[in-house]
């Protein structure tokens, strides 16, 4: 999960990271009450998950609440990179004498944790990592030994840091390495992070994308999920405790077993081209694919309204097929009415003949039964495609 600017600067607090205070604002009029209390010159910041924001209009400076007013009422609706901008952040502005670059990251390529520093931050570091990939210095983490200010000041070292201020930068590397560490991090970046005229180094942004596997480890980080910008669908699936994700296509997709759901992604791709749809998502029900699994799937793929058709396909093996057939037929019960869009399933594995027999004594007017999985998917597209 991907944090605001504010979120990230919040973690980077509480773990003793400097940075300035700020609050958020969703009106003009809130934002002016802001600059108003900190009486000083402010940037008004937009805040959506993406950068580039201030090449893109979303950040700048106010020097009075008046003008903060005004700052924040062109900022807020802009649409950057496809995110709108509902909230401002108004923070005191800083003078900036040096604006410089760093993130620890897992690189997945090198199955390791990465340091990326720089003393060219600013607003680019992707062309700088592009044009000038020496200013760019690259140190690996040894996930076990972390970072200490030894660790940190041989980074510190490869990206140039002043001897100025290299004591601040080491100490700030070595807490923005427990934030990290403590927060169950996969990214966290500060571009710029500035030295002032006074010479204090300070974050001046922030990006923070937390590991959601390690949620359960994190109550708190339950908090930070923007309730508004999540999509319903995924929302639903997620209260339900199932694996969804929410793609945009016309073809909604039920498999057990991550493996098989991609590849059925594959197929029904590949079998859409031809008819012009796309798979709507994918939906991975598990191995126990009880009725209440099913139906619960299925409520969520029909409640899809880009969806035309589902095509149900299942591998039987701990749960054998007629298992899945009977927790087919339950789940259109259960679902009396709502369920309106036709149904493609292909079962095969353990029990397939029972579980083929089970549906078509079901006979549901919905239900198609197709036996293998490149028919099953081009009937589901087909279908689709005629339901548009
Ligand atoms: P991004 O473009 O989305 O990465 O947003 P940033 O928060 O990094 O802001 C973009 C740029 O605005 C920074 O690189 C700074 O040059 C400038 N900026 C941000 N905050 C301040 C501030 O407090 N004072 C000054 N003078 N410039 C700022
Ligand atoms: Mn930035």
């Amino acid at each position: 999960m991907d944090l605001y600017e504010y979120q990230a600067k919040d973690l980077f607090a509480a773990h003793g990271v400097p940075v300035l205070p700020g609050e958020v604002a969703d009106n003009p009029a809130d934002a002016k009450a802001i600059a108003a209390k900190y009486g000083q010159p402010v940037v008004v910041k937009a805040q959506v998950k993406t950068g580039g924001r201030g090449k893109a209009g979303g950040v700048k400076l106010a020097s009075t609440a008046d003008e903060t007013e005004e700052k924040a009422s062109a900022i807020l609706g802009l649409d950057i990179k496809g995110h709108i901008v509902h909230r401002v952040l108004v923070t005191p502005a800083s003078d900036i004498a040096e604006e410089y670059y760093f993130s620890f990251l897992l690189d997945r390529a090198n199955r390791t944790f990465l340091a990326m520093a720089s003393v060219e931050g600013g607003m680019d570091i992707e062309e700088v990592a592009a044009t000038k990939p020496e200013a760019l210095a690259k140190i690996h983490i040894d996930a076990i030994k972390g970072v200490d200010a030894a660790k940190a000041t041989e980074i510190a070292d490869a990206a140039n840091f002043p001897a100025e201020v290299k004591d601040q930068v080491v100490d700030v590397i070595v807490k923005l390495w427990e934030t990290f560490v403590a927060e169950d991090a996969t990214l966290v970046e500060v571009n710029p992070l500035v030295r002032d005229p006074q010479g204090k180094i300070v974050a001046l942004d922030g990006k923070v994308t937390l590991d959601e596997n390690a949620d359960f480890r994190h109550p708190a980080h339950a908090e930070l999920v923007d309730k508004q910008a999540e999509d319903p669908l995924e929302a639903k699936a997620k209260e339900k405790g199932l694996n969804y994700v929410k793609l945009d296509g016309q073809v909604g997709i039920i498999g057990n077993g991550a493996g098989l759901v991609m590849s059925t992604l594959d197929v029904v791709a590949y079998a859409g081209e031809k008819h012009g749809v796309k798979p709507a998502n994918f939906l991975d029900i598990g191995g126990g694919a009880s009725a209440e699994v099913m139906a619960n799937g299925l409520d969520v793929i029909l409640h899809d309204a880009d969806v035309r058709s589902v095509f149900v396909n299942v591998f039987g093996g701990i749960t054998a097929c007629d298992a899945v057939a009977n927790g087919i037929v339950a789940a259109l019960e259960i679902l009396g009415d709502e369920a309106t869009k036709p149904l493609v399933v292909r079962l095969d594995g353990n029990n397939v003949e029972e579980g083929r027999r089970i549906l078509a004594e079901a006979n549901h007017p919905l239900v198609t039964v197709v036996d293998t999985m490149d028919n099953a998917a081009a009937k589901a597209a087909e279908l689709a495609a005629a339901g548009v």
